[in-house]
């Protein structure tokens, strides 16, 4: 079998079995089989791939089929434009959250904080992407998983930041060591009744989408930990869920009735980010979903 022929066996059989963007996904088995780029893919195409080759490669294309998300088979996805390697012990990061790290660099082009802390940060793609962008700054990463920090430390070491982002376990803000100018955070927040939707072959770890018996337990349990966390004039930015606006910004309203509410709606027009601002001014303006 060459190249061309694997690519089109791969795409064929993965459409088949209604996996959306099988050309995509083909071509990432086929080069995650033989460690090759996109370029030396496509440079030899008439290449004959060794029995042994495409033994590994059918096996890529049924583990696909038995419902493993592609980021898990390849331990690699992209989210902000940086690589980031990925196991089952994290959530695969969304795109819709790259909104979140938007938002939290509009923020800071006119309030540049000092301290950012990222609660629940998985293989740690927010805390490293605003590490990136924010050179100063310096991040407190907490996840009550010791498995996914082992993921986010690497990422950290790839990504050349291990100097500034600091990864700490424990439960939400129990780790931090002082108050954040920041306090940033995408939680589970997906209802116990949608789960088998979102996470249908159970692969990613549940406790990172189980939002609660109330889908936002987990939210509403952060937002009362601020208080005590966050510095005057501070910032907290939150990632919800489809039809959790009212809920949650009616709560931040009670807990904090001086502080500034704002949302911030996707490129689907979801609403998906919450901000509380302590200060006596808005400052989301410059904040623009990216795509
Ligand atoms: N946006 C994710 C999904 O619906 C949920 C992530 C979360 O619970 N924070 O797949």
């Amino acid at each position: 079998m060459t190249l061309k022929q694997a690519l089109s066996h791969a795409r064929h059989i993965l459409a088949g079995n209604n996996i959306e963007d099988a050309p995509l996904e083909g071509e990432l088995l086929l080069r995650h089989t033989l460690k090759i780029s996109r370029t030396q893919l496509y440079l030899d195409l008439n290449y004959e791939l060794s029995p042994k080759q495409e033994e590994a490669f059918r096996r890529l294309i049924k583990r696909r089929l038995n419902g493993e998300p592609i980021a898990y088979i390849t331990k690699h996805r992209e989210f902000y434009g940086l690589d980031f390697y990925v196991d089952p012990s994290v959530l695969i990061p969304r795109p819709e959250s790259e909104l979140l790290v938007e938002t939290a660099l509009g923020l800071a082009q006119n309030h540049p904080p000092f301290i950012i802390a990222e609660v629940g940060t998985g293989c740690g793609a927010i805390a490293i992407s605003l590490a990136l962008s924010l050179s100063e700054v310096k991040i407190y990463a907490t996840d009550i998983s010791a498995a996914a920090l082992k993921i986010a430390l690497l990422n950290c070491q790839k990504h050349g930041v291990i100097d500034r982002v600091h990864l700490l376990q424990g439960d939400m803000l129990d780790p931090l060591p002082k108050p954040a100018d920041l306090i940033i955070a995408n939680l589970p927040y997906v209802k116990e009744s949608e789960l088998a939707q979102v996470n249908p072959t159970k692969f990613e770890p549940m406790l990172a989408l189980n939002g609660g018996s109330d889908e936002t337990e987990r939210i509403h349990q952060l937002c009362r930990q601020v208080d005590s966390k966050l510095r005057p004039n501070g910032y907290l930015l939150l990632e919800i869920g489809q039809g959790q606006r009212r809920a949650v910004s009616a709560f931040l309203h009670t807990l904090f009735p001086n502080g500034k509410i704002e949302v911030v709606p996707d490129l689907s027009g979801t609403d998906r980010v919450i901000s509380l601002s302590l200060t006596s001014q808005p400052e989301l303006a410059d904040a623009q979903p990216r795509r």
